[in-house]
């Protein structure tokens, strides 16, 4: 089948350190799709293409989705009138009917917010509009699940790729009630930290914070998923995995240009998608699965 032919393979980036007697029989507790970046629109045939994406992920039998922002193409230019916005989240919604069976896990993108609103009180103004459009509890939480710790951060801060204080104390203070040992998958939008974050100087300007407080949790298992840049790649810090996971979207539906290294693609990586199976031990395992559509 072509789904699993030509799929990039990341091993886990585990230290030898954390491996255990025995550690051949891990039980794989929970297998999650990392979708990013869909970029949802109406040109490109993008919703019936991102159908057909779905049709594909379903077939590995995930437990939930964690979806890393950008849901729609854009609404945080000058520009985007109140129609446009509707629109693209009108097509969303329909798309998110056609998998409602799942649980989803959001979070925010930089292109989702319309900031373009004629008032500050506009109910489509800003990120509370996108935290209803996307049905999360707030713009940054966390949940449990498995033996699992999920963190979902929000990457639009300080009018930069950052968390701000309010939410960097919230992040300490959700570390520093977990047990030693923890297993922990942090979702971001934009790269904490990553070596593809530099061609669009996407990754977060608070890299500096971030993993000095990761640090100070190195007791713990700690793997951060992110996207925003489009490309796919893998980077380890301190013993903390950091997964860049391509775009569903590629160059955005789009044909890609000069850089393309084939149709559709951004630079060198594909459209696709990351499953990511989940261990006892807390070790995971995550694949990059490039779609045709
Ligand atoms: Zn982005």
């Amino acid at each position: 089948m072509g789904l699993v032919a030509g799929a990039l393979t990341i091993s886990p980036l585990v230290s030898a350190t954390t491996l255990k007697d025995g550690d051949s029989k891990k039980n794989n507790v929970l297998r999650v799709a990392h979708i990013t970046d869909i970029h949802i629109r109406p040109e490109h045939d993008a919703p019936n293409r991102f159908e057909k994406c779905l049709a594909d992920i379903k077939k590995h039998n995930v437990d939930f989705f964690l979806n890393g922002g950008d849901v729609i193409y854009a609404a945080n230019y000058k520009n985007i009138a109140r129609d446009r916005v509707h629109e693209q989240w009108n097509i969303w919604k329909d798309l998110r009917s056609k998998f409602s069976e799942y649980e989803m896990y959001c979070c925010l993108g930089n292109h989702d917010m319309w900031w373009a609103a004629p008032e500050k009180t506009d109910p489509m103004y800003g990120k509370e509009y996108v935290v209803q459009q996307l049905e999360m509890p707030a713009t940054y939480y966390s949940f449990d699940k498995e033996g699992w710790h999920f963190i979902i951060l929000d990457s639009m801060n300080d009018k930069t790729i950052a968390l701000g204080e309010a939410q960097r104390n919230w992040l300490a203070e959700d570390l520093e009630k977990l047990p030693a040992g923890s297993s922990i998958v942090i979702m971001s939008h934009c790269p904490i930290l990553s070596a593809s974050g530099v061609f669009k100087n996407g990754n977060h300007k608070d890299y500096e914070e971030i993993t000095k407080l990761l640090y100070k949790h190195k007791d713990k298992k700690i793997n951060c998923f992110s996207g925003h840049i489009h490309l796919l790649d893998a980077a380890v810090y301190n013993n903390v995995n950091y997964f860049v996971t391509g775009a569903v979207s590629g160059a955005w539906w789009e044909e890609g240009d000069e850089h393309s290294a084939q149709k559709y693609w951004y630079r060198e990586t594909p459209p696709g998608y990351a499953i990511i199976d989940l261990f006892d031990d807390g070790t995971l395992e995550n694949t990059y699965y490039p779609h045709p559509y």
